[in-house]
């Protein structure tokens, strides 16, 4: 899952509205109607789902609210706001927050590790607190889901699948890449239209050239959460706290 750096109140972001317009927009602490944020955390953070990365046209994005409006959390209130895709909020449902990592407070690509079947795991190499607030993440947003597993997904809940292709078509464009038949550039529009970056990223281990732009090239991802030093591999997020993920 995509570390990614939110934007604080008083900061500003820009971004091109549906007339066309450059919108320079100073981010408020409260959105009184919080549909008027999307536009804000999409030019911020991308108009992707912060959790199963789907791409997204940003009218079908929702405003999601890390603590769930009916469980008290703050219904207008710019800190408690992510972007979202319908199957992730609807899994996730007014479930109260356990404990758990978050994709603008911990480092949830080192949490969570993606693999070709479309699988995601709690990654075994980390303390037993960071394990246990991974594995809430993924409870709570059912991103476990697999065919033929005691988890299996819902009707509309494709969202295995989707990562399961990411692999393919990611390893496929690598190969091509390697060969010299695409550019960089065309690997970052692919990725761009694709979604999934996590696995475009792990796909992608071993060409630091591809992995900063990555980093750089889609919005808000974190990039002290990744070491330029080792192949931007990924790094705590907190260190020193008793969860340094
Ligand atoms: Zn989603």
């Amino acid at each position: 899952m995509r570390p990614v750096e939110k934007k604080r109140p008083g900061e500003l972001i820009c971004y091109t509205d549906s007339n066309n317009q450059k919108v320079e927009h100073r981010i408020k602490e409260h959105y009184p109607d919080y549909g008027d944020a999307k536009f804000p955390l999409s030019a911020n953070i991308g108009a992707f789902c912060s959790y199963c990365e789907g791409c997204e046209k940003i009218p079908t994005l929702d405003v999601e609210h890390l603590a769930a409006k009916s469980k008290g959390g703050a219904e207008t209130a710019w800190d408690n706001f992510l972007l979202c895709c319908k199957v992730c909020n609807s899994n996730k449902g007014t479930k109260v927050d356990a404990d758990c990592h978050w994709p603008h407070l911990n480092n949830t690509y080192y949490s969570l590790i993606y693999d070709e079947t479309g699988r995601v795991h709690v990654n075994g190499n980390m303390s037993e607190l960071s394990r246990k607030k991974a594995q809430n993440l993924l409870d709570l947003i059912q991103l476990q889901r697999y065919p033929g597993t005691d988890k299996s997904p819902s009707p509309k809940d494709f969202r295995w699948k989707y990562r399961f292709e990411a692999w393919n078509k990611a390893s496929r464009y690598k190969e091509l890449y390697l060969k010299g038949a695409i550019a960089e550039d065309d690997v970052i529009d692919y990725a761009h239209c694709n979604g999934q970056w996590s696995i475009w990223f792990t796909v992608f281990k071993g060409i630091d050239s591809i992995r900063h732009r990555l980093i750089t090239d889609f919005p808000g991802t974190c990039a002290h959460c990744f070491d330029a030093n080792n192949h931007y591999e990924p790094i705590e997020r907190n260190p020193g706290s008793p969860d340094p993920v």
